[in-house]
């Protein structure tokens, strides 16, 4: 007998990576074998030199298709084995590698819109819905669109072995929002990235697209944002160690910013709960902030930050990398 390993990796598709995947008929018992693909289909190869190399880094049980099925992510290696220019994986395995010692956890807040004929899922076909106020965490038919799908989506995610840790209906309507997390990198991100790929997976049936356009509609309309929430072992024993990550993301917020998604300035204007991306800034308890700390953390005296900004196309490897590298970097000084 044999399965069925659904082999998803990251494309070459810049400014905003896409996903794509493939299916591996294996021998019960095999191990996954690396596999080659057609770069020059994907961004990553040109046509003369087309094969690029699956190797599968992390699996789970494939919840759509069942029985012994799996859902293989993968890194892309260029065919002398070597990390892809576009793997950013490998970097952020390296870096929570090197701060292992620290034990840095995240979970990440992925929001995202839902799009059907052209059109955010439940806005009217021409014109626009009532302003907003209403949708968020809202119910009924009136404010609600989609629910069907990401009930579906959630029970996908829980029975692949996913962290997810909840989901929510968001501020415009046709937008949601689900958690990965708490824990460690590259995990955390591994583990989103192979939840955005179900999202796509499920919506396909209903007809429906989703997408992670950081501002899918102009205007007075909030953005989709990856609010990332960080701890180590030092921020959840002391506030000390809190005001020191927000002050070292402070000291490098052009690297953060050009890392945390293709057109963050569209997002990050000042307005619909966003800080301006080029002003850094951190507060107890304010969604006006780049970086949020909890009300409850303040009270505490320990626990963990928000960092606002990522818009909901970053690459969570990029993302986690950064936080590491700026935060358990300053820690360790
Ligand atoms: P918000 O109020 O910003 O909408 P959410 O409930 O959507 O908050 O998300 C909070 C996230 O914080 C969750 O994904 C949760 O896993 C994460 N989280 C909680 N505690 C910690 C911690 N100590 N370290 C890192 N992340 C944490
Ligand atoms: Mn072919
Ligand atoms: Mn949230
Ligand atoms: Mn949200
Ligand atoms: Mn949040």
């Amino acid at each position: 007998m044999a399965f069925k390993a659904e082999y998803i990796w990251i494309d070459g598709t810049r400014p905003t990576a896409k996903l794509r995947s493939k299916t591996k008929i294996v021998a019960d018992g095999a191990e996954l074998p690396l596999w080659s693909f057609d770069g020059s289909s994907t961004n990553q190869a040109p046509g003369d030199k087309s094969d690029c190399v699956l190797k599968a880094v992390f699996t789970c049980p494939d919840p759509i298709r069942g029985r012994d099925d799996v859902l293989v992510l993968c890194e892309v290696l260029t065919n002398d084995m070597a990390p892809h220019p576009t793997n950013t994986r490998a970097a952020c395995a390296e870096i929570a590698a090197m701060y292992a010692g620290q034990e840095a956890i995240f979970g990440i807040e992925q929001e995202y819109t839902f799009f059907k004929d052209g059109r955010p899922y439940g806005f009217p076909p021409i014109g626009f819905p009532a302003p907003q106020g209403g949708y968020y965490c809202g119910v009924g038919a009136d404010e609600v669109h989609g629910r069907e799908i990401v009930e579906k989506h959630m029970d996908l995610c829980l029975a692949a072995g996913l962290h997810l840790s909840g989901i929510n209906a968001e501020v415009m309507p046709g937008q949601w929002e689900f958690q990965i997390g708490p824990v460690g990198a590259p995990r955390v991100a591994d583990e989103l990235w192979i939840a955005r790929w179900l999202l796509y997976r499920i919506a396909e049936d209903f007809g429906v697209a989703a997408t992670l356009d950081p501002k899918p509609v102009k205007g007075d309309w909030n953005g989709a944002g990856a609010h990332t929430n960080f701890s180590t072992n030092a921020m959840r024993d002391n506030y000390d160690a809190i005001i020191t990550a927000c002050e070292a993301l402070g000291k490098r917020v052009s690297e953060h910013i050009a890392g945390y998604g293709a057109e963050i300035e569209h997002r990050l204007t000042g307005m619909h709960e966003t800080a301006p991306w080029n002003a850094y800034s951190y507060s107890v308890s304010d969604r006006g902030a780049s970086v949020r700390i909890p009300w409850q953390v303040k009270v505490d005296g320990k626990g963990y930050i928000e960092d606002r900004r990522p818009n909901a196309n970053c690459d969570p490897y990029v993302t986690t990398r950064l936080i590491i590298e700026t935060c358990c970097g300053a820690l360790a000084d």
